[in-house]
């Protein structure tokens, strides 16, 4: 196993010198981090294409300009997150002011997944260079093109002691977490986060786990159901259902089923064609370990529409099957492919108790035009974040951050929330000494004395 003692050591030793928490510093890092990704762009539409069949649009919209934005939003705020922030101070506390100063960890680690190669990696280390820190980025072996070219892109942009890309796989990112680093940031798997956390307790080291899960989408009676499906169709299929958000499962109201069903295929069509296969424009799942698993579910419940695979190119169908229970193989874990099961629901409570039994999700969705049941659905089921009346769109807003509760994540990032969490809030008290109250020390009888 390759060791990382000498790496750490440089950038704890830059971190050290100062340079990283000089706001022009951030800035120019920033600004430089910009117009490589520009620079870059026909090269990562090509990675990606190579890595995972991402068509151009997918490939902007998710993965190049989501970070372009993010970067443009931080830009803008950065001169007033890094300002102390002055809070107020207790009558207790007569004479001092109070504040909390946003103060970098020192060497993070931020290792990445396969599914957006791009945007996993570069998303959460803006976040880091923002609030000051050094950085190692540890993307996914599964993207081997795209984690080379983030690699040549950041060994040109930046010094080893500063940022700097290690590729490889579980041993590479084993050996990392061998080592003593200030913060870990984790984006992938439930089961692998659990390893990260048991790894980052042996140094008390604090972590963000964004983690996966099955997200719910619910389809009420009230709904607007042919939008309902064709955002639905997007969310689900976007990436080939490689989304950590997409929705996983749907519960539709029995009342509306088949006639969410017809719009949900016209839908699908609308977007990928008739035979999505044989659109050059359809992503592929990323591995042939990862088809296989996902062909393992086809039979399960009714078949509604979808179906075919192609194993040379490594591509599933859009896919709809219905007549399925709890008790299904496609409903124990996360399916993280094109595949949407669907169960019919009868009465709300059905769909809350339904989703209590299971661990809290990153996502939920509802489609409802009725206030009183979105506030419903909202008040009982404790989920990451979510939509009412659409999908996945919450992760593209810097002004909500984004994460997981309970297996499917701690702490959250992007906008305003990459900052925080890649900052240590210390809080300071900065007392007078014009005078000195005596009642805080013990036996002390006379009153406020003048020093
Ligand atoms: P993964 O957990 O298998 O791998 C993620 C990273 O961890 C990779 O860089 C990998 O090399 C490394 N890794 C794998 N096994 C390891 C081990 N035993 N020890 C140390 N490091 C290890 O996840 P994945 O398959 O790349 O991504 C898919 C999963 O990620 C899904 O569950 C999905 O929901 C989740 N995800 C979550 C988010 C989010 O923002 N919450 C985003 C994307 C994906």
């Amino acid at each position: 196993m390759e060791n990382y003692d000498s790496l750490i050591l440089k950038q704890k030793a830059f971190f050290r010198s100062g340079a990283t928490k000089e706001l022009s510093y951030r800035i120019q890092a920033l600004e430089k981090l910009r117009e490589a990704i520009r620079k870059n762009e026909q090269s990562l539409f090509h990675t990606l294409k190579e890595d995972l069949n991402k068509a151009e649009f997918e490939a902007y919209a998710t993965e190049i300009g989501v970070v372009l934005e993010e970067i443009r939003f931080t830009l803008k705020h950065i001169n007033d997150w890094v300002k102390p922030e002055k809070v107020k101070t207790p009558v207790s506390h007569i004479g001092s002011t109070s504040y909390i100063y946003s103060d970098p960890y020192g060497v993070v680690l931020i290792i990445a997944p396969w599914n957006y190669p791009f945007q996993l990696a570069i998303a959460p280390l803006i976040g880091a260079i923002a609030a000051g820190n050094c950085a190692i980025l540890k993307p996914s072996e599964l993207t081997p093109k795209t984690s080379e070219l983030l690699r040549k892109m950041i060994t040109d942009l930046f010094p080893e002691e500063y940022i700097t890309v290690v590729e490889g796989g579980v041993e590479a990112s084993q050996a990392l977490l061998a080592e003593d680093v200030d913060y870990i940031f984790f984006t992938g798997s439930v089961p692998v986060g659990k390893v990260i956390m048991e790894a980052a307790a042996k140094n008390l080291t604090p972590v963000t786990l964004e983690l996966g899960g099955k997200s719910p989408c619910i389809v009420h009676h009230d709904a607007n159901v042919k939008l309902a499906a064709k955002r639905i169709a997007w969310g689900k299929f976007i990436n080939a259902g490689q989304t950590c958000v997409a929705p996983d499962y749907l519960y539709v109201h029995e009342s509306i089923r088949d006639e969410f069903l017809q719009d949900f295929q016209l839908a699908t069509h609308e977007l990928y064609g008739a035979k999505a296969i044989e659109n050059p424009e359809y992503t592929r799942i990323v591995s042939k370990r990862h088809f296989d698993r996902l062909l393992t579910f086809l039979n399960n419940g009714d078949m509604f529409m979808g179906g075919g695979s192609n194993e040379e190119t490594l591509t599933i169908e859009p896919t709809v099957l219905t007549e399925i229970t709890w008790k299904d193989p496609i409903m124990q874990d996360e399916i993280f492919g094109p595949i949407l099961p669907v169960l019919p629901y009868r009465e709300l409570s059905d769909v809350i108790d339904g989703i209590h039994k299971h661990p809290n999700p990153l996502a939920l969705y509802l489609f409802s035009e009725n206030e009183s049941i979105q506030q419903e659905v909202l008040h009982q089921i404790s989920f990451g974040g979510g939509c009412i009346n659409d999908t996945v769109y919450h992760l593209a807003s810097p002004y909500l951050p984004f994460g997981g509760v309970g297996s499917s994540g701690i702490g959250a990032y992007h906008g305003k929330g990459s900052f925080d969490t890649f900052s240590h809030r210390k809080s300071v008290l900065k007392q007078t000494t014009k005078f000195d109250l005596p009642f805080r020390y013990p036996n002390v009888k006379d009153g406020l004395k003048k020093l």
